[in-house]
């Protein structure tokens, strides 16, 4: 029987709690289920991404079928062909959909609205329903301030949600935010919690297989076990919030070797591919909280991560964009290290990189091949600080974060590296680059006791490279930053540096910049 209403679930809502279904299946309703070869082959994605994203898109066609929902379930060329031929084959007069929650996806909607309409058949766009806030929220918070700052947008979005607030409409606490109570390193002979780990059934198995054989993309799939249904993204919360939730906000920012983890949630995979509703995970936080299971600082500093920063990048990403993809501030010109595909010294590319000595970077770099993700800081305090401190092209290192993290979508990575970490978009979402010498890495982790640089030398052939890169970066940037209310006093301190001292800082970044691949 023709199906007048083609309903896409598009990327980013593969479960039952995001996408658009009618309640109970009808005979006139198809569900579209697309994977597009052309997303699929856009980017060296991480194959263990690609497993996610495919096994989470394949369990639930499966579940829908099993619902008795018709599915169409194809493989196309791309988004826009398959919504445009399936309407065409069904016959329908209707495709609904969510507003693509990517450009790239955003722009495949609009062209396929004008064929859709040569076929008699009309587009109907919702809201994504995996935030809290639309964008349309956030452009009217946005619109006339002068700076963009995710702590005030973080505070609306409390009022605004009621989340962590009080009857008298004060913070729970008396405070909106206890980051200071939240920068421990982890204590040496801590026990690292084992993570909950869900492995691959017949699904994700022939997903494996599939995806193992493709060429062109990165990592490996062996030991795949993230949450590929809505039922294991919910045990995974329940963990998160049952053990790891109470001590999480002390070692948020922690850093251990070997680590991809520590008290992370790891939820964030599940969260963007939409197994997970961002209401839940901050309701299942509170709740642990006002039933005495988390400590406040805790709690909020969690809650802030998803009311507050996940629905800030989301907000900025659709104020900033198309333009988002090449601001370029600080004029960063060269070219990602190899080190960040090939840490090891393996071949990449036909040729075989030096390996990487700086323990921080290869260690973090490693978590991500072999898992396809680390923790927050390693991604802002060690990939993104060296990145930015070499002088990297921020939109290369934007390209890799995409492709190389399996909870990475654009609308994610893009504001965090365009605006956080490196500062290209001039200051308009971040107050400053997020760089630091080797100090900030040596006090929030073990790396820096079994490397072959020296964290306390700042010039010379054994130093740290974030030493001498750092004060290069800040030289090289003096003019730019000399009234920075920020980067000022760096700028000051950098200018009572004898004079052979400075040129020292440019010999040793310049040697270092030579022999990096
Ligand atoms: Fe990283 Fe420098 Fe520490 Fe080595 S010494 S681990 S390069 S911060």
């Amino acid at each position: 029987m023709p199906a007048t209403t083609i309903t896409f679930v598009a990327p980013g809502e593969y479960s039952r709690a995001l996408a658009r279904l009618p309640k109970t299946p009808r005979d006139d309703v198809v569900v579209l289920l697309i994977e597009s070869v052309q997303k699929g082959s856009a980017l060296p994605w991480h194959r263990r991404k690609l497993v996610l994203v495919l096994s989470a898109l394949r369990h639930f066609a499966a579940e829908l079928i099993e619902r008795g929902y018709r599915v169409d379930h194809r493989i196309a060329p791309s988004y826009r062909d398959g919504i445009v031929a399936s309407a065409r084959e069904h016959g329908s007069t209707r495709v609904v959909s969510t507003q693509g929650r990517e450009w790239d996806i955003a722009e495949e909607l609009a062209e396929a609205r004008g064929q859709l309409a040569e076929l008699g058949c009309e587009l109907e766009l919702h809201p994504d329903r995996g935030f809290f806030s639309t964008r349309e929220d956030f452009a009217a918070w946005a619109t006339g301030r002068k700076e963009l700052r995710m702590e005030w947008f973080y505070r609306d979005r409390r009022r605004a949600s009621g989340v962590l607030m009080e009857p008298d409409g004060k913070p729970t606490g008396g405070e909106w935010n206890y980051d200071a109570e939240n920068r421990k390193p982890w204590p040496k002979g801590k026990p690292v919690p084992a993570p909950i780990s869900f492995p691959p059934d017949a699904i994700t198995q022939a997903t494996m297989d599939q995806v193992a054989g493709w060429q062109g993309r990165w990592g490996r799939v062996e030991g795949f076990d993230l949450p590929v249904t809505r039922r294991q993204a919910k045990e995974l919360l329940r963990h998160f919030v049952a053990e790891r939730l109470d001590e999480f906000g002390p070692y948020e920012d922690a850093m251990v070797a070997g680590e991809h983890e520590l008290l992370h949630s790891g939820l964030s995979s599940a969260l963007n591919v939409g197994l997970l509703t961002p209401q839940e995970v901050v309701q299942a936080a509170e709740a642990a909280y006002r039933a005495g299971h988390a400590s406040l600082a805790s709690t909020e500093g969690f809650i802030r991560q998803i009311l507050g920063w996940r629905e800030f990048v989301y907000g900025y990403y659709w104020w900033a964009m198309p333009g988002l993809r090449t601001v370029n501030a600080l004029e960063a010109k060269r070219s990602l290290p190899v080190w960040y595909w090939a840490p090891d010294g393996e071949q990449y590319g036909g040729t075989t990189a030096p390996q990487c000595e700086m323990n921080c970077l290869s260690d973090s770099v490693r978590q991500v091949r072999d898992q396809g993700r680390v923790h927050h800081i390693p991604r802002l305090m060690v990939q993104s600080n060296f990145a930015t401190l070499l002088g990297v092209e921020p939109a290369a290192l934007s390209i890799w974060f995409w492709a190389a993290f399996t909870d990475a979508y654009e609308w994610v990575e893009l504001p965090n590296v365009m605006g956080m970490a490196t500062w290209a978009d001039g200051g308009a979402m971040a107050s400053k680059p997020y760089v630091s010498s080797g100090a900030y890495i040596d006090r929030m982790s073990n790396h820096c006791a079994g490397c072959r640089y020296d964290v306390k030398k700042r010039t010379g052939p054994d130093a740290c490279p974030f030493n001498y890169l750092y004060w290069d970066f800040i030289g090289r940037n003096a003019d730019r930053f000399a009234e920075h209310p920020r980067m000022g006093m760096m700028v000051r301190q950098f200018g009572k540096l004898a004079a052979d001292e400075r040129e020292k800082i440019a010999q040793s970044a310049a040697d270092f910049k030579a022999r990096v691949p």
